[in-house]
């Protein structure tokens, strides 16, 4: 399988552990596989009967041909053992008739982005003796709370690989603070920031342009990476869920071999729901792809007028992950759409004037698969609270936008078709907002709002937020933005 860049009329081609190694590709250009593989309905129904490690393995060697079939296996064992998911990595749970929740946050970090960023890092890792690369990788991140925690514990002791993650100080909740600080692992090191999470953004930016810094690096046996969501080793592992989904509703006798199943995935940056558009030209049965998107609703925007504009306001909202207005994997389907030269000139005037606007036939063929809706922040707490007292099932903030998104999809075509929705992360995760939503209170504390929510609907913490303030505390620098090239430095030249 060989790769190129949605950007490159030449279509250079890469393999699959460089553009791993490499995330961006030279011209600025996301990284796209040259041509879609095909599953059969055959190998999808003969796969239910497989573990989620096994149906990880047999999706991902369609894609990664030059790693060996024992080397992903070995990769996905370690990612997706029970370890890291005590409960199962990615569960299928009915909520009521024909609409299922897709739990995705059974990982050590309790949201979604584990199940990439645990399996990325040891393909990094092996990209590194493919490609002949004799530095070990430095991975710089800028989190404003997710991404940070789930990257840590993915690239924890791996081989080859040394992590530095920044946070604004006053810029991610208690809980998420607690859980980098007490981030453990002999290759990490988390520092805070002075500043807000754009001044944390800025300054990774800086150390990755200035060229001084990157050769003293390599002098001293590193080179830069990242850990960011455009890259294609994030991506992949992503397409894997909605198979299994598909797998299990089989095995449930919910659905039969063949039935048409529609998605529902709530949107940020757009690469969780590109991942379940890869699933449907792969062969998964899919029939729309329902993007839903919170008051930040550029996506839903888009899919209706063909506009993408982001010079409009910036909502800080109760599902924060979502809070985002460039969506960096919508150019993955620009490219699959109108090819490399259109994607190009879009993401040009994205660039120049924050705006583009597609052709009517490129935003029909696009209306085809996928459908947006958004929600407000009252819905979302609506949701949350509609969704525990009718059906008993308790969900995040994130979560709860795509459920009610689903339903206005569901109520405004009169498609029934059964629906999976993504479920994102652990209620425990946004527990403030969750007990609010439920109770009508506001909890003590961030901290304290974990017990409250547990007290008031009798379930557990979900365990890697268990007893977060009784850990002992690893990283407490603070730094000015001036001196994060010093941390960086400081990471690999100490640790
Ligand atoms: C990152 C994130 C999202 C958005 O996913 P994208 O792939 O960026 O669209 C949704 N929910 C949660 C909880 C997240 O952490």
């Amino acid at each position: 399988m060989e790769y190129i860049s949605t950007r490159d009329k030449s279509k250079q081609s890469y393999t699959s552990a460089q553009v791993i190694k490499m995330g961006l590709a030279p011209d600025g250009g996301l990284f796209v596989p040259a041509n879609i593989p095909h599953i059969s309905m055959d190998e999808i129904a003969a796969m239910r009967y497989d573990s989620y490690i096994m149906r990880a393995t047999k999706i991902l060697s369609k894609y990664l041909t030059d790693y060996t079939f024992d080397e992903i296996y070995e990769d996905c064992s370690n990612a997706y053992s029970e370890k890291s998911f005590p409960d199962g990595a990615a569960m299928t749970v009915r909520i009521t008739d024909s609409l299922y929740a897709l739990e995705l946050w059974h990982g050590p970090t309790a949201a979604f982005k584990d199940m990439a960023l645990q399996l990325m890092p040891r393909l990094l890792s092996r990209s590194l003796s493919k490609t002949g690369e004799d530095r070990d990788a430095l991975i710089l991140v800028a989190t404003s709370g997710d991404t940070g925690k789930a990257a840590l514990e993915g690239f924890k002791d791996v081989d080859r690989t040394r992590i530095s993650v920044f946070y604004p100080v006053d810029g991610v909740s208690r809980v998420q603070k607690l859980q980098m600080q007490t981030q453990e692992g002999g290759n990490v090191n988390v520092c805070a920031i002075n500043g807000n999470f754009d001044d944390a953004q800025s300054g990774v930016k800086k150390i990755f342009s200035d060229l001084d810094f990157s050769n003293e690096l390599l002098n001293h046996g590193y080179f830069l990476s990242s850990a960011n969501s455009i890259n294609w080793g994030r991506l992949v592992p992503q397409t894997v869920y909605y198979f299994s989904a598909y797998c299990d509703l089989i095995s449930s006798g919910e659905i039969n071999a063949g039935d048409t199943v529609n998605i529902c995935v709530p949107t940020g940056n757009f690469g969780n729901i590109f991942a379940a558009y890869l699933a449907k030209l792969m062969g998964l049965p899919v029939g729309k792809l329902i993007c839903a998107s919170n008051k930040n609703n550029i996506l839903t925007d888009f899919l209706n007028s063909g506009v993408y504009d982001r010079n409009r306001s910036f909502h800080c909202t109760m599902s924060p992950s979502m809070d985002i207005l460039i969506s960096s994997n919508l150019e993955r389907l620009l490219y699959l759409c109108t090819g490399s030269e259109k994607t190009a000139e879009y993401m040009n005037a994205l660039a120049q004037s924050g705006r583009y606007e597609i052709d009517p036939e490129t935003l029909e063929r696009i209306n085809n698969d996928f459908v947006g809706y958004f929600c407000d922040e009252c819905s979302t707490a609506d949701t949350v609270k509609k969704f525990y007292d009718t059906y008993g099932y308790l969900s995040d903030t994130h979560t709860a936008v795509a459920l009610n998104c689903a339903l206005q999809y569901r109520d405004g075509s009169g498609d029934s078709t059964p629906m999976i929705v993504a479920s994102t992360a652990s209620p425990y995760k946004f527990a403030n907002d969750v007990y609010t939503s439920l109770s009508g209170h506001i909890a003590g504390s961030d901290l304290s709002a974990l017990n409250e929510l547990s007290t008031l609907t009798n379930t557990p913490i979900t365990y890697p937020l268990r007893d977060l303030d009784k850990r002992s505390i690893r990283f407490d620098t603070v730094i000015d933005p001036e001196d994060m090239q010093k941390a960086a430095r400081s990471a690999v030249m100490d640790m």
